[in-house]
């Protein structure tokens, strides 16, 4: 039986705690050490090395300015089929699955205080360098802020959610792979039966821009506890922050394989029609894919399962609802601040961004009244400069897809309410996008069904419990809901009938290391979880094992008496 676990994160996956880091300028010292950090690790990373891809370079453009400011390694099939191959000799010749779990806690321990302490850091591979380690830890907060454009107060708390997350499955790990002894009835007296918890295999691990180090370590941490080899493929439009958790990683005591971490391009780069991703979920000798990004990519993982049987653990987008209860009125100031941490943290790219206000009747006016002078105060900009807090959408691409998404939303008769970008003249050719709430939506509009992935909120009203329920629910998406009110029997009481895997109750976005994250079963936000014990079971096999008595006892059936 499991131990009931403390939750081991003071800081939730949230940033909802971080509004004072605002006030935080990325150091100097920070920015002038990110170029050195990427051109050192902006290679792929196979067996505990850095080397040069077959397929060349691509350029990488910041969204803070739409400038080039990097390249990451572009692996080709060759390229891929090298780290396949790498973690599959770590898996099926290493010792790294069968050593002690306790083993493989240590380099965990080692990683997480590496990312929260650097200075206690020590080298425990004679390849990585540790003298660089110990100082990366605010230049890789610069290079996911350049790279995704989040503020670089929210890429602290990422690196700070990362930390916990490999502390939290350093200390469950040993539980949770645990053999057991079950009984196996009165009866069966001459059998004994043990229940093995092993790690599953060797891991394909693709992940999307929006939290890029984040999303890799919600995979990479549990899958190295359970023993697993993970080949890590983040997406090409921010993938330089994880080049380096190679490194970190191999430089904690992991062995070669253990963790390779390959970039490269989606389809329209390169010729062929093939791509990075598609050439490793191809790939014939991974035991799993866990998946996080859209749907339409989702189905492609699944399609490339299909014809290996293969386990596939999907993570994929939302339209989650928040339902504002008429008794909300005595604490708007409370309200108003988790609707908008719900909606502008990450600049909206968050699948679970409670993206659909529903609001009661009575206080829709005042309300969306609190969130403009909200939106207001936002100050939009460059994501390493001091009070930003909200930087640019990630590409040119999803600029254009949210602002078109707004005008659909005008000409379908809705209510624009945002102010105007003041941008200097540097940002002007940066993929900004202003905070906007949107009323007056018809149902059936694009804005209201269909994820936006920006900061875009989306209004109704509703007059009664059943219809607020009735809208939260209609949709295809699964991922997380939220409900306000002052009345605890009335938030559960909806919470246990929103169709989602998570629902927040007089909050939102916050979730801890020891909380499963998934979407719910039968909707369209993709199977299986990170985060919790569940997170880490999604890397194991369970293999029963029954033991007769040998010379004592047989069933006779064909005994020759
Ligand atoms: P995406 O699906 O375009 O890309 C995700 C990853 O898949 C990238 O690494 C990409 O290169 C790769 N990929 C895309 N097509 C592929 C193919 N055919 N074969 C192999 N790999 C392929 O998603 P995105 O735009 O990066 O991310 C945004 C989406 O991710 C949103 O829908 C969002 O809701 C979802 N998301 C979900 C979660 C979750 O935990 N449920 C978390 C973050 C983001």
């Amino acid at each position: 039986m499991l131990r009931a676990l403390p939750c081991v994160s003071a800081l939730p996956r949230c940033r909802a705690t971080s509004r004072w880091f605002s006030e935080m300028a990325a150091p100097a010292e920070a920015i002038s050490k990110a170029d050195d950090v990427i051109s050192r690790t902006s290679r792929l990373f196979i067996d505990n090395q850095y080397v040069e891809a077959e397929g060349g370079r691509l350029p990488v453009l910041s969204p803070v300015d739409g400038k080039p400011f990097a390249s990451i390694a572009h692996a080709s099939a060759r390229d891929v089929d090298r780290a396949v191959q790498s973690a599959r000799r770590c898996f099926d010749h290493d010792c790294w699955p069968q050593q002690d779990v306790q083993a493989r806690v240590e380099i965990l321990k080692r990683i997480a205080a590496a990312l929260r302490t650097p200075e206690v850091y020590t080298c425990h591979s004679g390849r990585a360098d540790a003298a660089l380690l110990t100082q990366v830890c605010d230049a890789l907060c610069v290079i996911e802020s350049r790279d995704c454009g989040k503020p670089f107060s929210e890429s602290q708390g990422d690196l700070g959610v990362c930390a916990d997350t490999f502390d939290y499955y350093a200390e469950v790990a040993p539980e949770t792979m645990k053999t057991t002894y079950p009984s196996v009835g009165a009866g069966a007296t001459h059998f004994y039966a043990r229940i093995a918890v092993e790690p599953l295999g060797v891991v394909g691990c693709i992940t999307p821009w929006n939290f890029p180090l984040m999303q890799a370590v919600l995979k990479v941490a549990p899958a190295l506890a359970a023993g697993c080899a993970v080949v890590l493929k983040p997406s090409p439009l921010a993938s330089l922050t994880c080049c380096a958790l190679g490194e970190l990683v191999a430089a904690a005591g992991a062995p070669p394989g253990a963790l390779n971490v390959i970039t490269g391009g989606p389809p329209e780069v390169l010729e062929g029609g093939g791509s990075t991703g598609q050439y490793l979920i191809d790939h014939s000798m991974l035991d799993k894919v866990s998946f996080t990004g859209s749907g339409s990519a989702g189905q492609k993982m699944l399609e490339a399962s299909a014809s290996k049987l293969r386990p596939t653990c999907l993570e994929l987008g939302g339209k989650s609802a928040f339902i504002v209860f008429e008794d909300a009125a005595d604490d708007l100031d409370h309200l108003v601040d988790w609707v908008m941490v719900g909606i502008f943290q990450c600049t909206g790219q968050v699948c679970s961004a409670t993206s659909r206000l529903l609001i009661h009747e009575s206080l829709e006016a005042k309300l969306v009244e609190r969130l403009l002078e909200g939106i207001r105060s936002i100050k939009v900009g460059d994501p390493l400069q001091k009070g930003t807090l909200m930087g640019p959408v990630v590409s040119e691409g999803q600029q254009q897809k949210v602002l078109g998404m707004i005008q659909q939303a005008e000409a379908d008769g809705g209510k624009i309410h945002s102010v105007p970008l003041e941008l200097p003249k540097e940002l002007q050719q940066g993929y900004y996008v202003p905070p906007t709430v949107l009323s007056n939506l018809a149902e059936s509009s694009a804005a209201w069904k269909q994820e936006i992935f920006g900061p875009v909120l989306a209004i109704r009203s509703f007059r009664t419990e059943e219809e607020a329920i009735r809208l939260a629910n209609d949709t295809p998406y699964g991922l997380a809901n939220a409900v306000w009110s002052a009345d605890r029997a009335r938030t559960q009481r909806v919470a246990a009938q929103l169709k989602s895997g998570v629902v927040w109750e007089n909050c939102s976005q916050v979730l801890f290391p020891s909380t499963p994250f998934g979407g719910r079963q039968g909707k369209a936000s993709g199977f299986g979880f990170e985060q919790g014990i569940a997170g880490l079971k999604e890397f194991v096999s369970e293999k029963t094992v029954i033991t007769g008595d040998r010379t004592g006892y047989s069933w006779g059936v064909y005994k020759q008496s």
